[in-house]
């Protein structure tokens, strides 16, 4: 039994939409298919889910929605359409159109009104391939404090989904206790698709996207990256984190307790193989192959702040780094990494969507309560991973690493090297970013 997700761009129209219906119908073992809402059907055009927030900005603002709903309808009524299930028994769309219209009219909450996209194109896939619909609201579970609560949602999910039967799911969102809808954050149709494998015990998660699977470095910037045949969950996870953004980097967790692989997919061209993420210490016990390479990806974003913290004899004073992580932790921060020297320490934050306010908050705090004798802030740093269990003792490396950027004539601010030896991170000026992840990529020439 398999759980096949499509993503945004395979939903994206009636067009896309017939491929995913030929692909799941061809493929006798697909029991359970999640779907996300349309995405772009072309570079100039607006995700739904885009559509959706954009219309709950607008309700905050006016009483009336219908012109920011215009568009969304329109979108969701011209597909069925051209799918010819309007007017088919049973299929209301026009009913589905309305409820969420007016719910979004009555002050519905940003979550709800954003997982529409989700919900109507699982409608719509459920119709289309004459499978039942299952509302992700009942089977996924958060708690009160909107974590996702994985016991409760296994536990409904093997209650509600009957294996023989198969279901289409809406991704990206689930419910509180209350019955209040809760979105996971964006791209998170992927964790909807992990969690109902785990929950199902499927023996292969298929992740079906627009590139013919996931690549040693991101296809918008690199010119010739290859695709990885097979990837470990720890290395998928150190480059969907760094930005790889293939996969919601929360994927992992719901198949990983149960070793269950996920194989990357194109919809726009099936019979590539794709790309296999394997549990971690199968691969190294040698139960997967793959050519040895030193490097198997590398990924990274833009936008972090580094915070540099000085202190003479800052070693001395006991307890100061366990200070320093409280007040990140008060200003409600979260620290990506903290490279140290003697004296000096440095907090690097991922700084996109983070007000000023609380990064002065924060500086303020450090200033007054733990005194350094410099305090500085640099913003605009890119974070860069070189990612593969292949970098384990190996030698030369770091001097590869800061050889290519040298020769790039690029600055790095910061090198960080993980325990483990399977990520090595550097930091480097956003304006330089680009021109860094192009440097590495051609020196390993993977
Ligand atoms: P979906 O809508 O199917 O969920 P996403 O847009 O979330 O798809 O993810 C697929 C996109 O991820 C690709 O179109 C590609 O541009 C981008 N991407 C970024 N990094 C990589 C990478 N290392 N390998 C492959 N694709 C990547
Ligand atoms: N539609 C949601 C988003 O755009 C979720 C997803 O596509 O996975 O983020
Ligand atoms: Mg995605």
């Amino acid at each position: 039994m398999k759980v096949m997700k499509f993503g945004g761009t395979s939903m994206s129209s009636a067009d896309t939409i017939s491929r995913v219906a030929e692909i799941v119908e061809s493929s006798p073992d697909a029991r359970f298919v999640v779907v996300s809402a349309p995405g772009k059907r072309d570079r100039a055009d607006v995700k739904v889910t885009d559509l959706l927030y954009k219309c709950y900005a607008e309700r905050r603002n006016s009483d009336n929605v219908d012109e920011a709903f215009a568009p969304i309808a329109n979108r969701f009524l011209r597909i069925s359409e051209e799918l010819g299930l309007l007017g088919k028994s049973g299929f209301c769309l026009d009913g589905e159109l309305e409820k969420i219209r007016l719910d979004i009219d009555g002050g519905a909450s940003a979550d709800y009104v954003a997982s529409r996209g989700e919900y109507l194109s699982a409608y719509i896939t459920a119709a289309l391939l004459r499978r039942p619909f299952v509302d992700a609201a009942e089977i996924v579970r958060f708690d009160g404090e909107g974590r996702f609560d994985e016991k409760a949602t296994f536990a409904l999910c093997r209650e509600k989904l009957d294996a023989k039967a198969g279901a289409v799911v809406p991704g990206f969102y689930g419910a509180m206790p209350s019955g209040a809808i809760k979105t996971f954050s964006r791209g998170g149709s992927d964790v909807t698709g992990a969690i109902l494998a785990g929950a199902l015990g499927a023996k292969v998660y298929e992740n079906w996207t627009d590139v013919d699977g996931f690549m040693t470095g991101d296809p918008r910037i690199i010119d010739d990256p290859k695709i990885i045949d097979i990837i470990t969950y720890r290395e998928l996870r150190e480059l969907s984190y760094m930005g790889a953004a293939v996969l919601h980097p929360e994927s992992i967790f719901p198949v990983r307790s149960r070793d269950i692989p996920i194989r990357i997919k194109n919809t726009f061209n099936p019979s590539a193989s794709g790309t296999l993420i394997v549990p971690t210490d199968k691969f190294l016990k040698g139960e997967y192959k793959r050519k040895e390479l030193p490097l198997t990806g590398i990924a990274g974003k833009r936008d972090f702040i580094s915070v540099q913290v000085e202190k003479s004899m800052m070693n001395n004073e006991k307890g100061y780094a366990r200070k320093l992580l409280s007040i990140v932790e008060e200003c409600d921060l979260s620290l990506e990494h903290m490279p140290s020297g003697i004296d000096t320490v440095s907090l690097v934050i991922d700084g996109s969507g983070i007000e000023q306010a609380r990064i002065d908050a924060m500086l303020k705090k450090i200033k007054l309560e733990l005194r350094p004798d410099r305090l500085d802030v640099i913003d605009g740093i890119a974070l860069i991973a070189v990612v593969g269990h292949g970098m384990n003792r190996r030698k030369g490396m770091m001097s590869q690493i800061t050889g290519a950027l040298y020769k790039a004539d690029i600055n790095i601010r910061m090198i960080d090297q993980g325990s483990s030896e399977l990520n090595i991170i550097i930091a480097v000026e956003n304006c330089d970013y680009e021109r860094a992840l192009k440097a590495l990529h051609s020196e390993f020439s993977i």
